[in-house]
């Protein structure tokens, strides 16, 4: 199919992208790699879509005063090659190869797929798990949101319809963080039937500070709170039976509710052992 008919306006900076969201029923495109398919299966028909592409300044990844901050422009395959990220963020050094394949990453934002906020995605649970922040800008300036207050329901998060994501902050990992990340998905590059997302900090006969996200099993990216719990206590299989209180899988097109509570625990069991190891 093809899209219903647009306008389309280049924006020179985020303060002109702004104002273009002030027309009726406008859009911003980044990456285009969910949109375009929405467009084209007229799931949506906006009037007028705002091309974020040609705004310098939006892309990047710097580490500033012990975080690093991502333009919202920045490419998954920039995520992908990046020594910072490797380094400082090792958490979305192992997610990313999971996202869709290299065409999709070529193209595909990180600010696109956060604002985006599809449950099944992996950079969402991933800023989720990183205790990570999103940065939104308005006409009346800047904000900055945390992540577990960004996310609000399905497809649905704490951006306004007159506001451009700008950038994600996430803290930088020391020596003593671990990471660990796992997903099922149906083929490699497939969203994910379940998948987690974690951090946590080594220290003295265990873990803390974990952070557990799940995603594919709700309607945004989920925390394992009472999981969490058990797993600074440093009992697995409790958290593996905590899961059955924190989560509320419902099913969908990749898997039914029970599946996914069966995967929730099998991913949980070998999240647990990579956040048991040192980093390398
Ligand atoms: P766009 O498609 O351009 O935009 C998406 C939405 O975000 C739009 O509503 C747009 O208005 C809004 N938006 C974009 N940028 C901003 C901004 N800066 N501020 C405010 N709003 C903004 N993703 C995964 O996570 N995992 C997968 O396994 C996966 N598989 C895929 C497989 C296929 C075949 C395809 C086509 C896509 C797949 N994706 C997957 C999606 C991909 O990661 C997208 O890149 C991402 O979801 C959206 O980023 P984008 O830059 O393309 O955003």
């Amino acid at each position: 199919m093809k899209p219903a008919p647009f306008a389309y306006a280049k924006a020179k900076s985020v303060e002109d992208a702004i104002k273009l969201l002030g027309e009726p029923e406008a859009r911003l495109i980044a990456g285009g790699q969910s949109l375009m398919a929405t467009l084209n299966m007229r799931l949506s028909a906006p009037k007028l879509l705002i091309d974020l592409n040609g705004i310098g300044g939006l892309s990047g990844i710097a580490v500033k005063g012990g975080r690093i901050e991502i333009g919202a422009l920045t490419r998954h395959v920039e995520l992908e090659r990046s020594a910072e990220i490797a380094t400082h963020a090792p958490l979305i050094a192992l997610a990313i190869p999971h996202i869709g394949h290299a065409a999709i990453r070529n193209r595909g934002t990180i600010g696109g797929s956060i604002a985006f906020a599809d449950p099944a995605a992996e950079l969402p649970a991933c800023l989720l798990a990183l205790g990570g922040e999103v940065e939104i800008a308005a006409a009346q300036g800047k904000r900055s949101v945390l992540a577990d207050d960004f996310f609000k329901g399905l497809f649905e998060t704490a951006l306004g319809v007159n506001e451009v994501l700008t950038a994600v902050r996430i803290p930088m990992a020391t020596k003593d963080t671990r990471a660990g990340f796992s997903e099922f998905a149906r083929r490699h590059g497939d969203y994910a039937m379940a998948g987690l997302a974690a951090s946590a900090k080594a220290g003295g006969k265990g873990l803390s500070e974990v952070r557990l996200a799940y995603f594919g099993v709700g309607a945004t990216p989920v925390r394992a709170r009472k999981a969490e719990a058990a797993l600074i206590d440093g009992d697995i299989e409790a958290a593996v039976r905590a899961l059955g209180r924190d989560l509320d899988p419902h099913d969908d097109v990749q898997a039914d509710a029970a599946t996914k509570r069966h995967l929730a625990g099998v991913l949980l069991r070998r999240v647990a052992k990579q956040l048991a190891e040192p980093r390398p």
